[in-house]
């Protein structure tokens, strides 16, 4: 699976649809570029996102707020004080790590151990895993069971209690080791904030102090009102934005999994008190069947209830994907209370309350927020996509099976030949179509390296303009995934590939 993960990561730099940022001076951490055919296909994803949001929702609208806010809004939040990671440094390597990131991973090795003794297990005994997990008496993974429980219940502790030094204590008794100097020779814990910092104004007429946002869900917040009122909205209504955001990440891996400068669909809706668990199963309802529309299969996500809420919020959960790397979060969903249209109210003296014509009352709304990464999300539709086939012949054909109305390119229009009118022709047609959705002309080499160069990039249909075409006015049709062809008139490839392709 880790083979795999490097392979979509080659793929994609290849491919041209993401390079390391700064690449030629040997790039910069945990920032990536999207090529030619990563932003297009990251294009169609926003536009799948939105379009869900606001066209399915007549109660949910856009917006597009700005990345600089009033820096008394993070504080409101709770980000200046509370938007951090426990750092630790290793003295001689003099590497830094996040502290609860070195215990998780303590314990991923411990599952890892589990899980070979018990697959042993059930070799030997001729079991499945899961009954050799369920009869297991060997004495070492009983020891091993017993140290993540031991580990796993400290950790949870030192964490809610928020105990750096307990944190530090559990890192030192496991006898966790730097992975570079591999030593155990680690400093004290100290919390990280993970937003930028930066300064408007120039520094003679008092510069300010401002953040770059380390989410986009704030800026809905604070126009709340603007939109309730200029939107004449009604309770419940949601408002949709997607956006930048960064975050000064220490632990920056996984290739776009995890970045300091990405970007984020949320949606806020905003409900009656006392509604928002309804309210929150519905969303995480709605969200999952989003998802799961993609065609890649149900048993590809689950959710992951959260025991420990954050102090804002009383329900939530993630809608996890399995990645090469298992499965991992890429989106959240939380019931988010009053807590930041309270503390905006009492940070900025403004009322953040809305009238409820029903109830004839005002209130502050409670909030249910659906918030996903969009560059997790591109990594989730990239993982499942990446297939590898042996064709008849044996060679190997790698193809993204990316769901037709998100292929960057939609259709190739490919000539046989160079010659006897048939590029002409291929042009003509091409001209034709181009403005329908997105096509591609290529006429350089083999038809055969030209299919495998269209199902690298995933696109679903191919049509070939062959001396046939100039007889009787037909293509053959490709079609990506099956590789199956058949002849069809030019007259008749608009609709039939734009009926497939089309969100
Ligand atoms: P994690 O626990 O993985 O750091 P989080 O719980 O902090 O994520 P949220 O603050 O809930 O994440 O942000 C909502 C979504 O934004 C996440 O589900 C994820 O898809 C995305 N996201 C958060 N941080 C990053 C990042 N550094 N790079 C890419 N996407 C991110």
């Amino acid at each position: 699976q880790e083979d795999i993960f490097k392979k979509i990561v080659s793929h994609c730099k290849e491919y041209g649809f993401v390079f390391p940022s700064s690449e030629i001076y040997d790039g910069l951490g945990a920032v990536y570029d999207y090529g030619q055919y990563g932003s297009e296909l990251k294009n169609n994803i926003k536009r799948y996102w939105w379009d869900a949001m606001t066209l399915l929702h007549s109660n949910v609208v856009g917006i597009d707020s700005a990345i600089f806010m009033h820096p008394k809004i993070w504080k409101a939040s709770g980000h200046v004080d509370a938007f951090n990671d426990p750092l630790i440094d290793n003295k001689d390597s003099k590497k830094r790590y996040r502290a609860d990131v070195l215990i998780e991973d303590y314990l991923a090795k411990i599952d890892e151990k589990i899980d070979k003794e018990v697959a042993k297990a059930a070799k030997r005994f001729g079991e499945t895993f899961d009954e050799a997990m369920f009869r297991q008496t060997n004495p070492r993974i009983l020891q091993y069971a017993a140290k993540r429980e031991e580990v796993h219940s400290r950790f949870a502790t030192a964490l809610n209690e928020n105990d750096l030094e307990a944190l530090r204590q559990l890192i030192l008794d496991c006898e966790i080791v730097c992975p570079i100097s591999g030593t155990r020779n680690w400093t004290e814990v100290r919390q990280f904030n993970l937003m930028f910092a930066t300064e408007m104004g120039s520094t003679a007429d008092g510069a300010m102090k401002v953040y770059l946002r380390p989410e986009t869900a704030q800026g809905i917040f604070v126009n709340f009102l603007n939109v309730q009122k200029t939107g004449r909205m009604k309770l419940p209504f949601g408002i949709a934005q997607i956006g930048k955001a960064f975050r000064n990440e220490i632990v920056a891996r996984q290739f776009i999994f995890r970045m300091r400068e990405f970007e984020q669909m949320e949606m806020q809706f905003f409900v009656r008190p006392g509604e928002e668990l309804d309210w929150f199963e519905k969303w995480k309802r709605t969200r999952m069947s989003w998802h799961q529309a993609l065609g890649f299969g149900a048993q590809k996500y689950r959710f992951h209830d959260h025991d420990k809420l954050a102090h804002y919020a009383n329900a939530a959960t993630d809608i996890e994907f399995e990645m090469p790397f298992g499965f991992k979060e890429v989106e959240g969903i939380h019931s988010r209370t009053d807590f930041d249209l309270k503390r905006h109210e009492e940070f900025s003296g403004k009322k953040m309350q809305y009238f409820d014509p029903e109830l004839n009352r005002n209130y502050i709304p409670y909030v249910v927020e659906t918030s996903i990464g969009l560059d997790r999300m591109f990594l989730s539709i990239l993982s499942a996509a990446y297939t590898e086939e042996t064709t008849d012949k044996g060679e190997t054909r790698v193809v993204l099976k990316l769901p037709a109305p998100l292929a960057p390119v939609k259709l190739a229009v490919l000539p046989l030949v160079k010659k006897d009118g048939l590029d002409d022709k291929a042009r003509e047609i091409l001209t034709d179509l181009r403005f329908d959705f997105s096509c591609q002309y290529d006429e350089k080499d083999s038809i055969g390296r030209r299919y495998r160069r269209q199902d690298a990039i995933g696109t679903p249909y191919c049509i070939t303009i062959d001396h046939q075409t100039m007889e009787d006015g037909t293509v053959t049709l490709r079609d990506r995934d099956s590789m199956s062809q058949e002849r069809i008139t030019i007259d008749s490839i608009r609709n039939i590939v734009g009926e497939n392709v089309s969100m």
